[in-house]
């Protein structure tokens, strides 16, 4: 049969043709007013995006430079600074805060878990010079969601400045950098954004920018004082054609108005776990959110393998577990261009899939459950 190739991992997500068109289009020279214009239709797209009227710089790297040029303008030698550590995203900014030298604490939690605000209070509360603190907003290793507006309410009224990893989670979770008091945000545009990867994006408040211009660590391509200086034309040679792409996504997001794509995810995340729960499945996360849906292997079921199955013969990718959950969960993103029907074909393929694994279903009982959702939400 023929393999059509359905990309459903938590990126990168599809790209719509009219996204990937745009970057077919003539590359110009970068110092010109023609690019500028084009580069400045990007950079206010973003902004609205973010919920921000800082501005929002654009690296040429994934999502983790973006990461890195948070704590590498931010936090270095001896700075105390926290870190929320609930899995392999969350791992991260404590490596980048190894690497710069800081003083790291890490809340460690259980993977699938979340942070309690709580317990960010307790150390703040105890610590008074903490630089920083770096979380998460989607947990992309095992589809958590942590509770970023009551942490931004916690760390607005202390010294340190609020830094989040929202690289898969924006658009799909509601965040409001401005509203809610968030000091940076960090996002890759492979997610969310409709994009192909190659583009990384972040914003500073005001608080953190005090930080920026005060860091001591060494620092050169990510210098976000170089990006800040003529913004939004950009410091070195910009990714082009991805901008010329950016722009495109920009609009088509602004479009469905940044409510409507929170509404949309909520409405995806809403009919797979309903889905799930009906084919008498486990989801694997304490608080699901609407990026993806991680979903436990049933007992007798191989996790490693249906996984592969599914996308090398059935043209179906979904993630499995990273780490120490490698075979034991299988992740279903519903993020980006992303629209009911993809559900539904995911559902699916889940169905067939572990049917042909051996694990006792009713054909269709997730799908049917993923369309009531639909019906019901009227879409
Ligand atoms: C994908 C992802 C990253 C890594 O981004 P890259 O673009 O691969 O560098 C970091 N954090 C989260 C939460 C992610 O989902």
């Amino acid at each position: 049969m023929l393999r059509k190739n359905y990309l459903m991992a938590p990126g990168p997500t599809p790209v719509p043709i009219d996204i990937l068109l745009e970057g077919a289009k003539d590359t110009i020279h970068h110092r010109t007013p023609q690019y500028l214009a084009i580069q400045k239709k990007a950079a206010e797209g973003t902004q609205y995006l973010f919920q921000t009227s800082q501005p929002v710089f654009m690296l040429s790297s994934s999502g983790t430079g973006a990461m890195e040029a948070a704590v590498a303008n931010i936090a270095g030698n001896g700075d105390k600074v926290l870190s929320i550590n609930a899995g392999k995203f969350g791992e991260r900014w404590g490596d980048l805060c190894r690497v710069y030298g800081t003083d790291l604490t890490e809340i460690k939690l259980e993977w699938g878990t979340y942070v309690r605000p709580e317990q960010i209070k307790e150390f703040l509360d105890n610590n008074p010079d903490t630089k920083a603190v770096f979380t998460t907003l989607s947990e992309t290793s095992t589809g958590t969601v942590h509770p970023i507006k009551e942490i931004a309410d916690i760390v607005k009224n202390t010294n340190a400045v609020l830094v989040v990893d929202c690289i898969s989670g924006i658009l799909a979770e509601p965040i409001k950098m401005d509203e809610w008091g968030v000091d940076v945000i960090v996002t890759g545009v492979q997610k969310g954004f409709m994009m192909p990867p190659g583009i990384a994006l972040l914003s500073f408040s005001e608080k953190a920018m005090e930080l920026v211009k005060e860091c001591k660590n060494p620092r050169y391509y990510f210098d976000i004082r170089k990006y800040a200086k003529g913004h939004p034309d950009s410091p070195f040679t910009p990714a082009i054609n991805l901008v010329y792409q950016l722009t495109k996504a920009v609009e088509m997001l602004q479009a469905e108005t940044i409510e409507g794509l929170w509404e949309r995810h909520r409405i995806l995340g809403d009919a797979t776990r309903a889905a799930v729960k009906a084919m008498g499945l486990e989801i694997f996360a304490e608080k699901p959110g609407n990026v993806l849906t991680s979903i436990k292997v049933p007992e007798n079921v191989d996790g490693k393998k249906i996984i592969s199955f599914l996308r090398d013969e059935w043209g179906v990718t979904f993630a499995g577990g990273q780490d120490h959950l490698k075979g034991k969960i299988i992740r279903i993103a519903h993020l980006g261009y992303m629209s009911k029907f993809d559900v539904i074909v995911g559902i699916s393929a889940l169905e067939m899939g572990l049917k042909k694994f051996g694990y006792d279903i009713e054909m269709g009982v997730g799908v049917k459950a993923a369309e009531e959702v639909f019906n019901k939400e009227g879409v």
